[in-house]
C-alpha cells in the first residue's frame, strides 16, 4: 500500500541538524501519523508520499518547509515588572504568551534587572532539517480516525 492522503504510516525516524547534531528521534518506537493533514511538517509529507512499508527514505528539507525562517522581530524586549510573580528569569526558560495566532511559546535568551529579551521563533526555525525514515507499515484510517483528524491505538489517542 503506498502512502496517500488518508493513510496511517508508522515510521521510525532520526531528525539531525546539518552539522549531525541529533534533534529528535522515534527511538525505535515507531510513531504513526495520519497523512494528508498537516499531522507532520509539510516537507517530510511530501517526501514520504506514494513509498510504501519497508522504505527508507533520506530527505533534506529547507526551513521554509519545516518550522520556517527565523524571523527577528519575533525577538523583544519586555520590561521585566510584566513577569509579575516570576522570581528567577533566566535564559533557557519557556513561557507560553498569547499571539493573534494562538498560544505561542516564547524563550528568554536574556535578562537582567530591567530588561527580558525573548524569542518566539520555533527553536528549529531556520534550521535545515535532515531526516532518516524508515517506514514500518502503512494502512487505512478508520471512519473515526477520519473524522478525528488524527490516529486512534496503541500509539495514538485513546478516547
Ligand atoms: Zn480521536
Amino acid at each position: 500500500m503506498k502512502i496517500a492522503n488518508d493513510k496511517i504510516v508508522n515510521i521510525d525516524y532520526t531528525l539531525t541538524s546539518p552539522d549531525g547534531t541529533v534533534l529528535d528521534s522515534s527511538e525505535g518506537t515507531p510513531l504513526p501519523y495520519l497523512h494528508g493533514k498537516g499531522n507532520i511538517i509539510d516537507g517530510l509529507e511530501k517526501a514520504l508520499e506514494g513509498k510504501t512499508a519497508g522504505d527508507h527514505v533520506d530527505v533534506v528539507i529547507a526551513p521554509a518547509d519545516g518550522y520556517g525562517e527565523r524571523q527577528e522581530d519575533m525577538v523583544q524586549k519586555i520590561e521585566r515588572s510584566r513577569f509579575e510573580g516570576v522570581e528567577n528569569i533566566e535564559p533557557g526558560m519557556q513561557f507560553q504568551a498569547e499571539s493573534p495566532e494562538g498560544i505561542q511559546m516564547i524563550m528568554v535568551v536574556a535578562a537582567d534587572e530591567e530588561i527580558v529579551t525573548v524569542d518566539g521563533n520555533h527553536p528549529l526555525a531556520g534550521v535545515e532539517l535532515h531526516f532518516s525514515v524508515d517506514i514500518r507499515e502503512v494502512r487505512d484510517a478508520s471512519a473515526e480516525e477520519l473524522e478525528h483528524g488524527h490516529v486512534h491505538g496503541p500509539d495514538g489517542h485513546h478516547h
